[in-house]
């Protein structure tokens, strides 16, 4: 493997639920090295988000621990928390969250208004981020103009702008046709090459299980099984 960059040792999440602990993840131990292109799978209820949810320090764990770049995330306090997500993590959802009244360049240019980047420095990025995802003929778009791939592409766009170490991305397809879905997919590995990116995503999408490097299977929040190419 090459050099870990998030670990997760006997990391449980639970829910109180009538008085009772229900346990959306169990004792799981996993790690992911630099550059892996790895998908979670598992049907609906599995534990996939949640997952995704603690090593983008977006939630906490109820047991065990999540390094993630060599940040402990349960001892994180909210700036720390935020400081590694603006600057080391990247998001993708199944919806794609785009700003309805905003360009396709606005969108993505979003992302970077809360560091110190030039005006200039900006551009540069933002159109760089297009070109990644092929939309650069796009830019003065808005949104509701935009098919739900080209959609998905800004929001891909937006995660990458500011080139996170890692990318988080839960269920990307789930709201695509086949053909979308694969292009998605073809870019997503593409990034992954040219940036060595790490990708993690969550997905129950047949389609798309081809282009893992690697594939944890997730079923009642236990590793179920775990296959590499
Ligand atoms: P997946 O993304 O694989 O569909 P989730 O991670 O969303 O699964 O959920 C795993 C389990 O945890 C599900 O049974 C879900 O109902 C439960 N769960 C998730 N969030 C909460 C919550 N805030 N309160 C109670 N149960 C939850
Ligand atoms: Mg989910």
């Amino acid at each position: 493997m090459n050099r870990e960059i998030i670990s997760l040792k006997n990391l449980s999440k639970s829910y109180n639920i009538a008085g009772k602990p229900f346990y959306a993840l169990k004792e799981i131990n996993l790690s992911f090295g630099e550059g892996e292109f790895t998908g979670i799978v598992g049907p609906s209820g599995s534990g996939k988000t949640t997952l995704l949810n603690i090593i983008g320090s977006l939630d906490s764990p109820s047991g065990g621990e999540a390094i993630v770049l060599e940040k402990n995330i349960s001892s994180l306090n909210h700036s720390e928390s935020a400081r590694l997500r603006n600057y080391n993590i990247g998001f993708i959802f199944q919806v794609f969250n785009l700003l309805p009244v905003y360009t396709v360049y606005e969108n993505v240019e979003f992302a970077l208004l809360l560091q110190n980047f030039s005006q200039d420095e900006r551009k540069k990025l933002v159109l760089q981020a297009l070109k990644w995802v092929g939309l650069e003929n796009h830019k003065d778009k808005k949104p509701d103009k935009l098919s739900g791939g080209e959609s998905q592409r800004v929001a891909i766009a937006r995660a990458i702008v500011k080139k996170p170490k890692i990318l988080l991305a839960d269920e990307p397809t789930a709201n695509l046709d086949a053909e979308n879905a694969h292009s998605i997919l073809k870019t997503m590995k593409k990034i992954n090459k040219e940036l060595g990116t790490t990708f993690i995503f969550s997905t129950h999408d047949e389609k798309v299980m081809k282009y893992l490097n690697r594939t944890i299977i997730l079923k009642d929040g236990n590793i179920e099984k775990e296959t590499k190419k």
